[in-house]
């Protein structure tokens, strides 16, 4: 058996980031920077009021309260076409221009009606500059504004649209084959027939792709034959970033995807020393990776999770490829063997008001697919005798936790 931080590095070295590409800016969140973003602007771009109110000479104000003659309305996006003078106020909304000759703004809530009409009276004296916003607060024309490198969220989609930036270069998104292997294996709500169980492994692996942002190709079913698997993936490689596939990876004498990629790429079949996902199989084909991923539907999550996640994140140019992770207290007993592996246990984690607690959840076996479903972590159980209640543990947080 290979350690598995061993096996992740071999994988790593073998993934580069991909080639870069232009995107429309609304199809980037997820994406990793490939350029800096420099503003070509200053934002905002001119002085403007931050409130709803009137805009005023602050040396009017001084001995408030005052009347003040009001010479025009302004809402956002009107240019003024007036000054303001000496003892007069214009009436703004939050985002107008700040008018020639005010150099502040009193917030209407400061403000009351006159009695006689067009005049308003300000209540409070108001410091110069008072709720103006200032050309360039945010930032200057020509400010690096995001280095390469920059995972793209919400609020960089914001600042690209600001400066009027309508695609950015960045890491391409990956095209990813996804294929699921074996004799057994049948699709959909048909009947199944003695010895055949529903695919599931295609379903839970294109989700967690999907949940990465990358783009999909559902590459089918594919039977326990030679040949059959070789041509799908010699057919996935022209157009696929990545491949991966599950099933035939381990010792059984019909587990041809192994002899497959081993005859075709420059491949490696592991046994890794991990509970679950022990078999994997990892290569280039054509310089394209390869995750042969095995066949258990809780085994071929975590090796996903394990391997393919991090790989591919790499591939996309993140800095961060790994799931955090976090330390939990046991609040049960966990018994494992000694067998010189590293378990991932499917735990119910829970967020106590400063701490974190997990239970170990029912149906720990590689099959029982529930408790992963369940699950919002997977505890990490050095080799040994496993947890006591009470102890803490390492956990990789795979969904939000319970609140308690
Ligand atoms: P294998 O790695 O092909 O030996 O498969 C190991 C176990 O996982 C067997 O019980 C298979 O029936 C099951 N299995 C393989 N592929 C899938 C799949 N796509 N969905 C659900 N179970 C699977
Ligand atoms: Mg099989």
């Amino acid at each position: 058996m290979i350690e598995l931080k061993e096996v992740q590095e071999f994988i790593f070295s073998q993934c580069s980031k991909l080639s870069t590409d232009e995107v429309e800016i609304s199809k980037s969140r997820g994406l990793v920077l490939a350029g800096t973003v420099i503003s070509n602007d200053d934002i905002p771009p001119f002085p403007n009021t931050a409130m709803d109110g009137y805009a005023v000479r602050a040396l009017d104000t001084v001995n408030a309260p005052v009347e003040l003659k009001v010479v025009g309305t302004l809402p956002a996006g009107k240019v003024p076409d007036f000054k303001v003078g000496p003892d007069e106020a214009v009436r703004i909304m939050t985002g107008a221009v700040i008018p020639e000759g005010a150099d502040s703004v009193v917030m209407v809530e400061k403000t009351r009606e006159a009695e006689r009409d067009n005049f308003v009276v300000v209540e409070e004296s108001v410091k110069d500059g008072n709720f103006i916003r200032q050309p360039g607060e945010d930032f200057v024309k020509g400010t690096e504004l995001f280095a390469s490198g920059t995972l793209i969220g919400a609020a960089h989609i914001g600042v690209f649209a600001t400066i009027g930036l309508e695609e950015v270069t960045v890491f391409k998104r990956p095209v990813v084959g996804v294929m699921s292997t074996g004799d057994e294996l049948v699709q959909g709500a048909t009947r199944l027939e003695p010895g055949q169980i529903r695919d599931s492994n295609r379903h839970s692996v294109k989700a967690l792709l999907d949940e990465i942002g990358v783009e999909v190709i559902d590459l089918g079913l594919i039977p326990d034959d030679e040949e059959k698997i070789e041509s799908a993936l010699l057919s996935a490689v022209e157009k696929c970033d990545a491949i991966v596939t599950s099933g035939g990876v381990s010792m059984g004498d019909f587990d041809f995807v192994k002899v497959v990629l081993d005859r075709l790429g420059e491949m490696k079949w592991m046994q890794v020393a991990i509970k679950p996902a022990k078999p994997l199989a990892f290569g280039l084909l054509n310089g394209v990776p390869v995750f042969g991923l095995p066949g258990n539907p809780v085994s071929a999550m975590v090796s996903f999770e394990l391997f393919m996640r991090p790989a591919l994140l790499k591939i996309m140019g993140y800095a961060q490829i790994w799931r955090p992770y976090l330390k939990a207290k046991a609040v049960t007993s966990f018994k494992r063997r000694q067998d010189g592996k590293v378990h991932f246990a499917r735990v119910a984690l829970i967020r106590k008001k400063d701490s974190y607690e997990v239970s170990f959840l029912e149906g720990q076996g590689s099959h029982q697919l529930a408790a992963m479903a369940n699950a919002q972590g997977l505890a990490v159980l050095p080799n040994g005798e496993g947890v006591e209640e009470g102890d803490f543990v390492d956990v990789m947080q795979l969904s939000e936790p319970e609140i308690n």
